[in-house]
Protein backbone atom coordinates (compact mmCIF):
# COMPACT_ATOMS: atom_id res chain seq x y z
CA UNK A 1 0.00 0.00 0.00
CA UNK A 2 1.45 3.41 -1.06
CA UNK A 3 1.49 6.37 1.50
CA UNK A 4 -0.72 9.10 0.56
CA UNK A 5 -0.82 12.80 1.38
CA UNK A 6 -2.85 16.07 1.54
CA UNK A 7 -1.37 19.49 1.44
CA UNK A 8 -1.98 23.20 2.43
CA UNK A 9 -0.36 25.30 -0.12
CA UNK A 10 -0.08 29.27 0.81
CA UNK A 11 0.22 30.90 -3.00
CA UNK A 12 0.90 34.28 -1.66
CA UNK A 13 3.15 33.89 1.31
CA UNK A 14 6.78 35.47 0.06
CA UNK A 15 10.12 33.99 0.16
CA UNK A 16 10.34 36.18 3.63
CA UNK A 17 7.09 35.63 5.29
CA UNK A 18 7.54 32.00 4.66
CA UNK A 19 10.08 30.75 7.87
CA UNK A 20 7.82 33.30 10.08
CA UNK A 21 4.37 32.59 9.36
CA UNK A 22 5.26 28.13 9.04
CA UNK A 23 6.66 28.41 12.81
CA UNK A 24 3.35 30.63 13.72
CA UNK A 25 0.88 27.81 12.41
CA UNK A 26 3.16 25.27 13.55
CA UNK A 27 2.87 26.97 17.07
CA UNK A 28 -1.05 27.15 17.11
CA UNK A 29 -1.46 23.89 15.74
CA UNK A 30 0.06 22.57 18.79
CA UNK A 31 -1.16 24.42 21.05
CA UNK A 32 -4.31 23.27 19.51
CA UNK A 33 -3.75 19.39 20.02
CA UNK A 34 -3.50 19.05 16.41
CA UNK A 35 -0.29 18.07 16.05
CA UNK A 36 2.33 16.74 19.02
CA UNK A 37 5.22 19.02 19.94
CA UNK A 38 7.78 16.42 19.55
CA UNK A 39 9.27 16.12 16.29
CA UNK A 40 10.44 12.42 14.63
CA UNK A 41 10.64 10.93 11.38
CA UNK A 42 7.15 10.05 10.69
CA UNK A 43 6.95 11.93 7.17
CA UNK A 44 8.38 10.78 3.87
CA UNK A 45 9.16 14.45 2.30
CA UNK A 46 11.29 16.22 5.29
CA UNK A 47 13.61 14.84 8.00
CA UNK A 48 11.29 15.28 10.58
CA UNK A 49 7.65 15.90 11.47
CA UNK A 50 5.02 16.15 13.71
CA UNK A 51 2.49 13.10 14.45
CA UNK A 52 -0.87 13.63 15.29
CA UNK A 53 -1.99 15.24 18.95
CA UNK A 54 -5.09 14.78 21.12
CA UNK A 55 -7.51 16.63 19.02
CA UNK A 56 -6.75 15.64 15.62
CA UNK A 57 -9.97 14.25 14.90
CA UNK A 58 -11.84 17.47 15.06
CA UNK A 59 -9.84 18.78 11.96
CA UNK A 60 -10.71 15.38 9.72
CA UNK A 61 -13.34 13.80 8.42
CA UNK A 62 -14.83 10.57 10.77
CA UNK A 63 -13.08 7.54 10.03
CA UNK A 64 -14.12 4.23 10.48
CA UNK A 65 -10.49 3.37 12.48
CA UNK A 66 -7.99 4.83 14.26
CA UNK A 67 -5.29 2.84 12.76
CA UNK A 68 -3.83 5.18 10.76
CA UNK A 69 -2.67 6.82 13.82
CA UNK A 70 -0.27 3.73 14.61
CA UNK A 71 1.18 3.92 10.97
CA UNK A 72 4.86 4.61 11.11
CA UNK A 73 4.24 7.47 8.56
CA UNK A 74 1.20 9.53 9.89
CA UNK A 75 2.92 12.82 10.70
CA UNK A 76 2.74 16.48 9.65
CA UNK A 77 5.61 18.40 7.59
CA UNK A 78 5.91 22.17 7.33
CA UNK A 79 7.48 22.91 4.48
CA UNK A 80 9.22 26.12 4.27
CA UNK A 81 11.32 27.47 0.87
CA UNK A 82 10.94 27.37 -2.52
CA UNK A 83 9.04 24.13 -3.83
CA UNK A 84 7.36 22.79 -6.71
CA UNK A 85 4.04 20.98 -5.04
CA UNK A 86 2.59 18.56 -7.13
CA UNK A 87 0.30 15.65 -7.10
CA UNK A 88 3.03 12.73 -7.09
CA UNK A 89 0.99 11.07 -9.86
CA UNK A 90 -0.23 12.19 -13.22
CA UNK A 91 0.16 15.18 -14.59
CA UNK A 92 -2.13 18.60 -14.98
CA UNK A 93 -3.97 18.40 -17.64
CA UNK A 94 -4.13 21.74 -18.75
CA UNK A 95 -2.71 25.49 -17.34
CA UNK A 96 -4.68 28.46 -18.02
CA UNK A 97 -2.99 32.20 -18.93
CA UNK A 98 -4.22 34.60 -16.63
CA UNK A 99 -3.76 37.40 -18.81
CA UNK A 100 -5.92 35.82 -22.18
CA UNK A 101 -7.62 32.85 -20.58
CA UNK A 102 -5.95 30.54 -22.93
CA UNK A 103 -6.13 27.18 -22.23
CA UNK A 104 -3.17 25.26 -23.58
CA UNK A 105 -3.56 21.22 -23.02
CA UNK A 106 -0.55 19.65 -21.40
CA UNK A 107 -2.18 15.78 -22.24
CA UNK A 108 -2.79 14.16 -25.30
CA UNK A 109 -5.36 11.88 -25.66
CA UNK A 110 -3.64 8.87 -24.52
CA UNK A 111 -3.32 11.08 -21.43
CA UNK A 112 0.33 11.13 -22.51
CA UNK A 113 1.92 14.66 -21.51
CA UNK A 114 2.73 16.57 -24.41
CA UNK A 115 6.53 17.14 -24.11
CA UNK A 116 6.91 20.10 -26.63
CA UNK A 117 4.24 22.03 -24.74
CA UNK A 118 5.86 21.08 -21.42
CA UNK A 119 9.23 22.21 -22.66
CA UNK A 120 8.91 25.88 -21.54
CA UNK A 121 6.95 25.08 -18.59
CA UNK A 122 9.54 22.91 -17.65
CA UNK A 123 12.21 25.22 -18.14
CA UNK A 124 10.75 27.66 -16.21
CA UNK A 125 10.41 25.67 -13.45
CA UNK A 126 14.14 24.70 -13.12
CA UNK A 127 14.82 28.03 -13.76
CA UNK A 128 12.65 29.33 -10.77
CA UNK A 129 13.78 27.03 -8.40
CA UNK A 130 17.00 28.43 -8.67
CA UNK A 131 16.46 32.11 -8.98
CA UNK A 132 12.88 32.61 -7.83
CA UNK A 133 11.94 33.92 -10.82
CA UNK A 134 11.00 32.82 -14.23
CA UNK A 135 8.63 33.71 -17.35
CA UNK A 136 6.63 31.73 -19.57
CA UNK A 137 5.73 33.22 -22.84
CA UNK A 138 1.89 32.72 -23.57
CA UNK A 139 1.57 31.27 -27.26
CA UNK A 140 -1.72 33.53 -27.22
CA UNK A 141 -1.54 36.64 -26.22
CA UNK A 142 2.71 36.63 -26.17
CA UNK A 143 3.13 38.17 -22.86
CA UNK A 144 5.43 36.92 -20.69
CA UNK A 145 4.20 35.57 -17.93
CA UNK A 146 5.41 35.27 -14.51
CA UNK A 147 5.19 31.09 -13.98
CA UNK A 148 3.37 31.42 -10.75
CA UNK A 149 0.72 32.88 -12.14
CA UNK A 150 -0.46 30.79 -14.53
CA UNK A 151 -3.64 28.83 -13.65
CA UNK A 152 -3.27 24.87 -13.42
CA UNK A 153 -6.48 22.71 -13.80
CA UNK A 154 -6.78 20.58 -11.03
CA UNK A 155 -4.82 22.80 -8.43
CA UNK A 156 -2.50 19.90 -8.65
CA UNK A 157 0.51 22.50 -9.25
CA UNK A 158 2.34 25.02 -7.82
CA UNK A 159 5.09 26.46 -6.91
CA UNK A 160 5.16 28.06 -3.28
CA UNK A 161 7.26 28.86 -0.38
CA UNK A 162 5.31 27.55 2.09
CA UNK A 163 3.27 24.09 2.45
CA UNK A 164 1.58 21.98 5.07
CA UNK A 165 1.99 18.47 4.09
CA UNK A 166 -0.20 15.69 5.93
CA UNK A 167 0.82 12.46 5.75
CA UNK A 168 -2.01 9.39 5.24
CA UNK A 169 -4.43 11.60 7.17
CA UNK A 170 -8.06 10.86 6.85
CA UNK A 171 -9.42 13.63 4.40
CA UNK A 172 -9.04 17.21 6.02
CA UNK A 173 -12.41 18.89 6.74
CA UNK A 174 -13.36 21.81 4.76
CA UNK A 175 -13.35 24.12 7.72
CA UNK A 176 -10.09 23.35 8.85
CA UNK A 177 -8.43 24.30 5.24
CA UNK A 178 -10.29 27.37 6.25
CA UNK A 179 -9.33 28.22 9.93
CA UNK A 180 -5.76 27.81 7.97
CA UNK A 181 -6.22 30.08 5.44
CA UNK A 182 -7.16 32.56 8.12
CA UNK A 183 -4.08 31.83 10.34
CA UNK A 184 -1.87 32.74 7.44
CA UNK A 185 -3.36 36.14 7.28
CA UNK A 186 -6.06 35.25 4.73
CA UNK A 187 -3.49 34.00 1.92
CA UNK A 188 -5.14 31.96 -0.86
CA UNK A 189 -4.19 28.09 0.03
CA UNK A 190 -4.77 25.35 -2.19
CA UNK A 191 -6.27 21.90 -0.97
CA UNK A 192 -4.00 19.28 -2.88
CA UNK A 193 -3.79 15.61 -2.32
CA UNK A 194 -1.48 12.86 -3.63
CA UNK A 195 -0.32 9.45 -3.69
CA UNK A 196 3.85 8.31 -3.37
ZN1 LIG B 1 -2.00 34.79 -22.82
Amino acid sequence: MGDWFQRIVDVDATEEDAARLGADVERWLIERGVIVAEEDDCVLSADRGHRPGPRVEEVVEPTRSEDWKRLWTCGLAVRRGRAVFDCGQGEARSVTCPRCALRIRLLDERWEPLEDVWSPFSDAVGLWYRTGAADVTCPGCAAGVPLREWQWEDDCFALAHLGLEFWNWPRLTDAFVSEVARRLGGHRVLHMAGKL
